[in-house]
């Protein structure tokens, strides 16, 4: 057999050095992590070349009894973990897992009521340019001007107003803490369902750190590549009474045959996820987002909503002067690897924004703590206070190696990269 490298040297090229890139800057995307090297197994497993359309036990290929295996476990440890009635673990992403979620209990035209991307909504919650925004009648609600916190008042206005037939709770780039038992009890006095997209924040969720949407929400949908840290993909959960015409919705209506490689290695997340490490794990992960926005509010910098209680947290940069796009341009040549961000009220535009977007799931994946978090928010000030020089980005640059040279990712020898 030949490898990948004598195979296409090209694509081995290229996966070389994104290794190499991984393992040597400092990734705060507040939606990446880096999955486990048996997650990576799955991944790559041979079921990538098994078609098993269908479900468990009602397939429509032959030779699926162990990808109805692989199934089976990733739906009944998501159920476990997430103390779900229902699981559906074959959406390929989190957006398809909405649009699977809506098109299963709404008509094109009906009204939702979504959290506004640019109060860190997700596209999928009702953005114009999105699918969500063209099939259904969008309403919007977001976060009050002074704390910065999701207006409930306004939520119940809003609401009450439009009779909404699904409110959507869950957003991209939201740091605290939301109340769901809230949610419920706003959409039940309108009698419309309640679905929580829990995306950035189900990593939390199954450690028992953030509340269990799944207690409240009639759906609940997630990606599970984020603090959840396992394989790019999507899931639903819900309520037993949805599960029908939830799986009608996703195969046949949306998606021919599912991703097995991914689903297997979805089960391997959820299994990781029942650990205790996975609990001490996702603790640190708030207990460092912690640390890096009281860094970023010590460095002079202010942060929307004043800090986070969770693994996210979006910094006003406009506070100091700077816009998103040369920060994270800069920031980017110095090693650290942040998006730019619109803040709430922003007086900016999307492309070049007032805020960046910090997350702490992937360094804590590394090892890092609440030490380094505070090393790593003062080379974000380094950075941002003279962004145009070379050797200031130069000088960080070497930090960052210092760092994470101590914390290397992966424990197989990485591989020589020759530029
Ligand atoms: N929902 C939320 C809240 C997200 O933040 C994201 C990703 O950024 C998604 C859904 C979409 O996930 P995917 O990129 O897998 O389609």
């Amino acid at each position: 057999s030949r490898t990948l490298a004598e195979v296409d040297p090209e694509v081995a090229q290229a996966i070389r050095h994104e290794t190499e890139r991984q393992n040597s800057r400092l990734e705060l995307i507040a939606s990446e992590n880096f999955t486990s090297e048996a997650i990576l197994e799955a991944t790559s497993s041979v079921f990538t070349n098994k078609y098993a359309e269908g479900y468990p036990a009602k397939r429509y290929y032959g030779g699926c009894e162990y990808a109805d295996i692989v199934e089976n476990l990733a739906r009944d440890r998501a159920k476990q973990l997430f103390k779900a009635e229902y699981a559906n673990v074959q959406p390929h992403s989190g957006s398809q897992a909405n649009q699977a979620a809506y098109t299963a209990v709404l008509q094109p035209g009906d009204t939702i009521l979504g959290m506004s991307l640019a109060h860190g909504g997700h596209l999928t919650h009702g953005h114009p340019l999105n699918f969500s925004g063209k099939t259904y009648h969008v309403v919007s609600y977001g976060v009050k001007q002074g704390d910065e916190t999701i207006d409930y008042d306004e939520l119940a206005r809003l609401a009450e107003e439009h009779k909404p037939k699904m409110i959507v709770g869950g957003a991209s780039a939201y740091s605290r803490i939301i109340d769901f038992k809230r949610f419920r009890e706003i959409a039940d006095s309108v009698g419309a369902l309640f679905m929580v997209d829990m995306a950035h924040f189900s990593g939390l969720v199954a450690a028992g750190i953030y509340p269990n949407p799944c207690e409240h929400a009639h759906i609940v949908t997630s990606t599970t590549h984020k603090t959840l840290r396992g394989p790019r993909s999507g899931m639903i959960l819900a309520q037993a009474q949805f599960g029908p015409a939830i799986d009608k919705v996703v195969f046949p209506g949306l998606q021919g045959g599912p991703l097995v490689h991914v689903i297997a290695a979805k089960a391997v997340c959820f299994l990781e996820a029942m650990s205790p490490e996975f609990v001490q794990y996702q603790t640190q992960v708030v207990a460092n987002a912690k640390a890096l926005a009281a860094g970023m509010i010590e460095h002079g910098y202010r942060v929307v909503s004043g800090g986070t209680d969770s693994h996210v947290m979006l910094v006003d940069i406009f506070s100091k002067g700077l816009r998103g796009k040369e920060a994270e341009k800069a920031l980017d040549e110095a090693y650290i690897t942040v998006n730019k961000n619109s803040i709430p009220f922003d007086v900016n535009p999307p492309l070049n924004p007032s805020g960046v977007r910090l997350g702490s799931p992937a360094v804590t994946t590394r090892g890092f703590g609440e030490t380094e978090m505070k090393e790593v928010a003062a080379l974000i000030a380094q950075v941002l206070d003279a962004p145009a020089s070379l050797d200031n980005l130069a000088a960080v640059r070497q930090r960052v190696a210092a760092l994470t040279e101590r914390f290397p990712l992966y424990s197989w020898k990485l591989p020589t990269v020759n530029a």
